[in-house]
């Protein structure tokens, strides 16, 4: 297991982080999940302390699937409020489910990948099962090493001049 991935019980976290995980946990319930039954629910902070949150969404050609990570980073997004510090993701087959402590997939390590490049922040990654008795607090470095990115591409600038467009069309 990678050095900053910590295993922690929910009174462990701090308020912010306890309310993040909350927030998680209540959009989980609105999960669109008729294929696998399993809830996921997402919540991202922002560096302005904005809470966006969004759950699964499934779709009959599988692998159409919207997780609920994608959703709650598009509504920070779209809500021009872009620069994310936290994400939590709760998740399992029901709310008294005790089960395995999910993680982002691999498609959702990338974006959350490029949201820390937007905030230049190692996003902190808050994943708990559905009960909340098991957390896991790690950092994107951590469940995402060895990344390709935005800054590979050299496109650091570009990132810059889009903050500044959101900013101004507020
Ligand atoms: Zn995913």
């Amino acid at each position: 297991m990678p050095m900053g991935v910590n295993h922690v019980s929910f009174k462990d976290l701090s308020t912010t982080q306890q309310e993040l995980v909350f927030s998680a946990q209540k959009v989980m319930s609105k999960a669109y999940n008729i294929y696998s039954d399993y809830f996921v629910g997402a919540s991202v902070r922002t560096k302005k302390g904005g809470i966006y949150s969004s759950a699964n969404m499934e779709n009959s050609s599988y692998g159409l699937s919207i997780c609920a990570e994608v959703g709650a980073i598009q509504q920070a997004i779209s809500s021009g409020d872009p620069e994310i510090t936290t994400i939590a993701v709760c998740g399992g087959f029901n709310s008294e489910n005790k089960g395995k402590t999910p993680t982002p997939c691999g498609r959702c390590r990338q974006l959350i990948y490029e949201s820390s490049q937007i905030s230049s922040i190692d996003l902190e990654v808050i994943c708990a099962n559905s009960d909340l008795s098991g957390i896991i607090i790690t950092k994107i470095s951590d469940l995402l090493p060895l990344p390709f990115g935005s800054k590979d591409l050299h496109l650091d600038l570009k990132i810059k001049e889009i903050k500044k467009r959101i900013k101004k069309s507020k």
